[in-house]
């Protein structure tokens, strides 16, 4: 695997790649590998010819009071997970690199941004959106996988990618989640032991309710209301959103009639660790 920092010397081995016909995977990452990123780096080596790792703490899709300066950085196992899985490249550019001082350019995305983690972190969507997209065109991506851990952000990277005509394959791979159901999560790390075993319960509530719409239970009031009283069992998650939506994060009313998106997000008590996570019920 090779490691390369500088973008311009990456782009131009990758077009190397692709004039002789191989076609390029992106699995773009902030680095703190787990399971749930090694499953995308296997994922985008079943689709690509080259499979490139991008690892790169984003400056501009964290908050002015978020973790950017505590988020994990674990550069040399980042590089034997991704090895491991099968990477060819990992891509690790410098912020200034990224965002040199003239820089002043924003991928916007309407509509989807504005709702659920939107809300909650605002601008946080316009950073993803922006980098996503340098990367797609810093490794001429043909197909890139993305975790549907993080379902807003897929819906968002779709959209952009159909309202700008981005020629890049957009694969989504299913939430990789630890023994007891939390969804793997660079941030658990900050998690304390006690939050850890009550954060497990976060899926469980997801997975009764989708239990309970799989029997025929459409009504979002009474599968919001369940789920309410479930965590409210769960004194150290403190619920910010729990949201049944469609596929523009629009909430749904009343009753489910094909499918929706079920996700929450929740701040644990002691560490203040900001913990998503979703299931789809029905047929989004
Ligand atoms: P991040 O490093 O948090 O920006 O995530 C990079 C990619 O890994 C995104 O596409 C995430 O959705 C995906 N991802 C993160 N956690 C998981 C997980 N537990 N299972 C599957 N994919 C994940």
């Amino acid at each position: 695997m090779k490691i390369v920092k500088d973008a311009e010397v990456l782009q131009k081995k990758l077009l190397a790649h692709k004039a002789k016909g191989e076609r390029i995977a992106v699995v773009p990452t902030m680095g703190a590998l787990h399971e749930g990123h090694l499953s995308l780096i296997k994922k985008a080596r079943t689709e690509g010819d080259i499979v490139v790792v991008t690892l790169f703490v984003n400056p501009t899709q964290f908050g002015p009071n978020e973790d950017l300066d505590k988020y994990p950085r674990t550069f040399e196992s980042d590089c034997e997970g991704a090895e491991s899985c099968g990477a060819d490249y990992l891509f690790a550019p410098m912020v200034t690199s990224v965002y040199p001082e003239q820089f002043d350019t924003v991928v916007h995305c309407g509509g989807v941004t504005s709702r659920l983690e939107g809300a909650s972190r605002p601008g946080h969507f316009d950073g993803v959106t922006t980098i996503v997209l340098k990367l797609f065109n810093m490794t001429v991506a043909d197909v890139a996988v993305f975790g549907q851990k993080d379902a807003q952000q897929v819906l968002v990277i779709k959209k952009m990618v159909r309202d700008l005509n981005v020629p890049v394959n957009i694969i989504v791979a299913p939430t990789v989640r630890e023994e007891s159901g939390l969804a793997m999560s660079s941030r658990n790390r900050y998690l304390t032991k006690a939050e850890k075993v009550e954060a497990a319960a976060l899926s469980q509530g997801l997975f009764r309710a989708k239990d309970d719409f799989d029997r025929g239970e459409n009504r979002v009031s009474v599968l919001r209301d369940t789920l309410e009283a479930y965590y409210a069992k769960h004194p150290l998650l403190k619920i910010e959103y729990i949201a049944v939506t469609d596929r523009e994060c629009i909430a749904i009313d009343g009753d489910i009639t094909n499918g929706a998106l079920l996700s929450l997000a929740c701040r644990t008590k002691d560490s203040q660790t900001r913990l998503i996570d979703n299931v789809i019920l029905g047929d989004l």
